[in-house]
């Protein structure tokens, strides 16, 4: 029965292999190339020969593409750059690695921003599509006189800061640029500022059983500058009254004289009268009768060492 099973099912496989593999007579299958993936370039440069131009001075503009490879650069024709409504077209130019461009200033003072550079093959196509620009670029050209001149304009104590984001160990530098053109007019270095040091901030409390960790810490940037161990606590190795039992009359108070080893020990003390009618707990170790009985004092650390006393009142 289960030959017979696994027979069928041998043949079904079959009948479905062969049904999907065959393609009907007079179908033809046509084999293209897989489009390639747009490659990945990046604009590492892009600009012009100077900071801001006369009215109708002639304009060297550039741009300076990585990941491109011989064969690209082969079919590359040229570059369309677009400065608003205004284009420039850019050849690739081997000495520089770079494409270049001419195009004249405008003929009134203005500033312009590169919204677009579009890449064109010899036959004057547009091959964007086998390319991926990485990075966003910007440049803005600047035609104004005073600029061009020399003679930028700059707002007063306009220093602002490339930063770093290790101000404590690392130095940054600061600029004013040019209101209109934004070249680099003053710049200034900034040294680093030092580390804000912290008192000790606990990390770790120490217990009986663990050592504890205390650290320095900067206050600016959080670094760690030191950091110690805090020793174990010491608990009471011994506690002991001096007496076993202590008559007192009524109404009077004394205090119970007992030790402690180590001195330096660091749990806490608790007090505990068995009849508190009879015997009150009073501060540091002293007691008052209030009536005539008898009570049992405990004392207990809260590391577990205890010592009793009796206290009669008559
Ligand atoms: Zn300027
Ligand atoms: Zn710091």
């Amino acid at each position: 029965m289960k030959r017979i099973k696994m027979l069928l099912v041998a043949m079904l496989c079959v009948v479905m292999v062969f049904g999907a593999a065959s393609v009907p007579v007079s179908a033809e299958v046509i084999e293209v190339e897989k489009p390639a993936e747009p490659k990945r370039i990046t604009i590492t440069d892009i600009g012009f020969d100077k900071p801001a131009y006369h009215t109708n001075e002639d304009i060297t503009f550039h741009v300076k593409i990585d990941g491109l490879s011989n064969k690209d650069i082969d079919n590359i024709g040229y570059l369309i750059g677009r400065l608003e409504r205004k284009t420039c077209k850019l050849y690739y130019n081997k000495e520089k690695d770079m494409f270049v461009g001419k195009m004249t200033a405008e003929k009134k003072e203005c500033k312009r921003t590169i919204t677009s550079i579009s890449i064109y093959s010899k036959n004057n196509e547009n091959i964007n599509s086998l390319y991926n620009f990485q990075n966003y670029y910007t440049t803005i050209l600047v035609v104004n006189n005073n600029c061009a001149d020399g003679n930028h304009t700059i707002y007063k104590d306009n220093w602002t800061g490339s930063s770093t984001n290790f101000p404590c160990t690392e130095s940054w530098i600061e600029t004013i640029n040019c209101n209109i053109c934004n070249q680099v007019i003053y710049s200034r270095i900034i040294p680093a500022l030092g580390h804000e040091v912290s008192d000790w901030v606990i990390k770790k409390r120490a217990t009986f059983s663990q050592n504890g960790l205390e650290e320095k810490i900067c206050n600016r940037c959080g670094d760690i500058l030191q950091s110690r161990t805090i020793p174990k606590l010491t608990p009471t190795s011994k506690l002991k009254f001096k007496k076993k039992s202590i008559t007192i009359k009524k109404g009077k108070s004394i205090k119970l004289k007992y030790t402690r080893k180590p001195t330096n020990a660091q749990d806490t003390l608790s007090w505990k009268s068995s009849k508190p009618k009879v015997v009150k707990i009073l501060k540091n170790g002293k007691i008052k009768g209030l009536k005539k009985g008898k009570s049992v004092i405990t004392l207990k650390t809260n590391t577990g060492k205890k010592a009793k006393i009796t206290i009669k009142v008559k």
